[in-house]
């Protein structure tokens, strides 16, 4: 399709791809919607939180105004867990918008950004729509080879992202390692270190990234309702980051961009330990279910930090998508990862047990 509109930059960029919704797969496989288990898009197999849901009925008797432009009380409560300043705390619209901030508010067109080998593509719509020069450092061990991004920093780069863990394959970065990176890297350069999955880690990996920001003027780190906190559909995340750099996002966002009710669920599920508890236990019991399926069945999988699993399904470059479509004719939606260079894999959301299971059942019968 050619177009009068647009830079060739922005033509360029290949639409994000998330993962189908129930409603699509159900009209395209004439399926029965209560039948379809999605497991494609990380998002919490328990659902809302009781507590969020509540908070959103109130906040729904007055939506007829516009919400508080800057989220005072959502931030007091981020304030207060993570003991940072409100003035450090930008609020996003999912933490996708603050990874689109961080490109506009810091790279020009030309200049570069860098970010690993199959890590979240978000890093490269992000790049790609402020038409920055992406470089991307092949991966290690399908992770962060940290090494070998501070030997590709160039005179011209002005943002890095991180992903820890990472989204596809769950790899994860040791805190000792993330810090002696941020201490190398030149501190003219912005790096983002985007936790979306950091309630998820084991007690033994968990540390204290919001406390590097009090030392690295540099780092901005994210963290999203979206997963661990049952939030996908109403859009909220953070940023935490120094005034300076926070000053910056808050020029550039929209002034409503995170909605009364996503602020209203936020509070709510962000006090809501006994919810988060709970996600934690099903995900490690999933966790555990799907991997020994998978050992049980022979199959490669990556050990994840995350919510979710990358599996291999065969050898040939048509696997993930082959499976994938026999799965979707079944009703389960997992996610390919072809568009990250992975076609052999298929990217697994973990459910719940009965969800899980009808998975293995079915993924037994294919392979
Ligand atoms: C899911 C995810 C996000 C953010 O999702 P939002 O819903 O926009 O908050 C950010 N980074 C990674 C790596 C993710 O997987």
């Amino acid at each position: 399709m050619t177009t009068l509109f647009g830079s060739d930059a922005i033509r360029a960029i290949a639409p994000y791809q998330g993962g189908k919704p129930i409603a699509e797969v159900a009209r395209e496989f004439d399926l029965d919607v209560s039948k379809i288990i999605k497991l494609a898009s990380n998002e919490n197999p328990l659902g809302t939180p009781e507590s969020a849901r509540q908070a959103m009925l109130q906040a729904a008797a007055d939506v007829g105004r516009y919400p508080d432009a800057n989220g005072f009380d959502l931030k007091a409560a981020i304030s207060a867990k993570y003991h940072v300043p409100q003035t450090w705390i930008t609020l996003g619209n999912g933490s996708n918008d603050l990874l689109e901030l961080a490109a506009h508010a810091l790279v020009q067109a030309g200049q570069a950004v860098m970010y690993a080998q199959y890590s979240f593509l978000v890093y490269a719509l992000a790049t790609q729509a402020v038409g920055a020069r992406a470089i991307v450092v092949p991966a290690k061990e399908y992770g962060h080879d940290l090494p070998a991004m501070l030997q590709a920093i160039t005179p011209d780069t002005k943002l890095i992202f991180i992903a820890n863990p990472n989204n596809p394959t769950g790899t994860f970065i040791p805190a000792p390692q993330i810090e002696a990176f941020l201490k190398a890297v030149p501190e003219h350069i912005v790096v983002v270190l985007d936790e979306a999955y950091n309630e998820f880690l084991a007690p033994e990996c968990q540390f204290e990234s919001t406390a590097w920001v009090k030392q690295f003027p540099n780092l901005i780190v994210t963290r999203t309702f979206s997963k661990a906190y049952g939030l996908a559909g109403v859009r909220v995340g953070f940023a935490i980051a120094q005034a300076p750099i926070t000053d910056l996002l808050n020029r550039i966002r929209q002034p409503f961009n995170v909605n009364s009710l996503a602020q209203a669920a936020a509070i709510a599920a962000l006090h809501d330990a006994d919810f988060l508890q709970k996600s934690v236990q099903c995900n490690t019991a999933g966790y555990a279910q799907l991997t020994q399926a998978f050992d049980a069945m022979k199959l490669t999988y990556l050990p994840s930090h995350g919510n979710f699993v990358m599996v291999k399904v065969g050898e040939d470059e048509q696997a993930g998508a082959r499976v994938n479509l026999a799965l979707l004719k079944q009703g389960i939606i997992v996610r390919p990862v072809a568009n990250y260079g992975l076609p052999q894999w298929l990217r697994i959301s973990i459910g719940l047990p009965h969800e899980n299971a009808a998975f293995i059942d079915a993924l037994k019968e294919l392979i």
